[in-house]
């Protein structure tokens, strides 16, 4: 059984502890906070043992038992999963050096971070026996899964993409737009391209990012010149073989997010969480070499599985995706 710990009990976190809760190979070792706000009561109701990042008497104050320090947590885990906000996991990168135990970090960080920038389905081996991951961003993780299919079946000359991004999180309160669209970032290409490249160093790719008012979930506009020229109904077959990969059948009359998340919901999915990529398929059309589609990314959701590949391949427990990605998706109901 791998202990796994969580420093940083937020939107990823408590999402990446419950999931490696339900895996029959894992367990979560605690998790660590900063604050006993109701995110901690949660991981005390869930009976996580809360580790004090920032020190315990808050905890105590507000009569919630910790069970050590941050540095007891990374102690006692076989992995540890940062999931603190962008920067804090850079920060805290030398507390797993010191205390000698892998760590995953993610997508908030510059590459740099981490020994290996990490997506299962492309590049899981990269990872195995390292001592440091980090899981791409959700818009990175959603390009690969889509990318590594066509690269290995059809070749990719050229990607573009448009990226057209939620404002916010559900939870975050602070942020924007509320009533605008706004290119974001304006330059091009935007980070997102480059972030695509240390998951396929070789691919050519240019994108575009725009911010609209929605927290429900991001939509990308693909375009990838194919170096051969399957079919539309080849295209379609392929991307519906891959386990991340949903395609909305037209029938379901699914128009957008609001839609898709009132569906994960409805079907009993923890947190309405829509782990998959969702593509349109009538979106999926071929012109020539030329490939379009839509699809739809839950920013909250999608790295969550990805996490918990990662800490099967820095374990060196599972040494092949397949076998990893079929055991997280069998436990978490992906695909179901
Ligand atoms: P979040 O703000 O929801 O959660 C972060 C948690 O870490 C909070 O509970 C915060 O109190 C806690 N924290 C802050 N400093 C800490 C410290 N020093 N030690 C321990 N805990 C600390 O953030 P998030 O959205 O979960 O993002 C976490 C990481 O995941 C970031 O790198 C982010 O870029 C990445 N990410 C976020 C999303 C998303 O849409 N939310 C998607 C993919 C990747």
């Amino acid at each position: 059984m791998l202990h796994v710990g969580i420093n940083g009990f937020g939107t990823i976190g408590k999402r990446v502890a419950d999931a490696v809760r339900v895996q029959p190979d894992m367990t979560v070792a605690g998790v660590a906070k900063r604050s006993p706000n109701f995110e901690a009561t949660i991981a005390d109701d869930r009976g996580y043992d809360l580790y004090a990042a920032d020190g315990r008497e808050p905890f105590e104050d507000a009569d919630l038992a910790t069970a050590g320090t941050v540095h007891d947590l990374i102690e006692t885990s076989d992995v540890v999963v940062d999931t603190t906000p962008s920067g804090v996991g850079a920060a805290n990168a030398s507390l797993y050096t010191e205390h000698d135990t892998p760590a995953i970090f993610q997508g908030g960080e510059d590459a740099a971070v981490a020994d290996v920038s990490f997506n299962a389905r492309a590049n899981y081996e990269n990872a195995v026996g390292a001592d440091t991951a980090r899981v791409v961003s959700c818009n990175t993780t959603g390009l690969s899964r889509l990318l590594a299919p066509l690269k290995e079946s059809y070749g990719v000359e050229k990607s573009r993409v448009t990226l057209v991004r939620r404002g916010a999180d559900p939870g975050q309160t602070g942020r924007g737009p509320i009533n605008d669209t706004l290119p974001d970032p304006v330059e091009i290409p935007s980070h997102h391209g480059p972030d695509v490249q240390t998951i396929f160093p070789d691919l050519d790719i240019d994108t575009m990012g725009m911010k609209v008012p929605t927290t429900q979930m991001h939509t990308h506009s693909v375009n990838v010149t194919l170096e051969s020229e399957p079919t539309t109904e080849e295209v379609t077959s392929l991307l519906a073989d891959e386990s991340r990969l949903f395609l909305i059948p037209e029938t379901l009359g699914i128009d957008g997010a609001g839609k898709l998340k009132e569906y994960t919901r409805d079907a009993g999915r923890p947190r309405g969480d829509v782990w998959e990529n969702c593509i349109w398929a009538e979106s999926i059309t071929v012109e020539g070499r030329d490939l379009y589609l839509f699809q739809a990314i839950h920013q909250e959701a999608d790295v969550v599985p990805e996490n918990i590949d990662a800490v099967r391949a820095l374990s060196e427990r599972t040494a092949s995706a397949e076998k990893s990605i079929r055991r997280t998706d069998e436990a978490l109901g992906v695909g179901r």
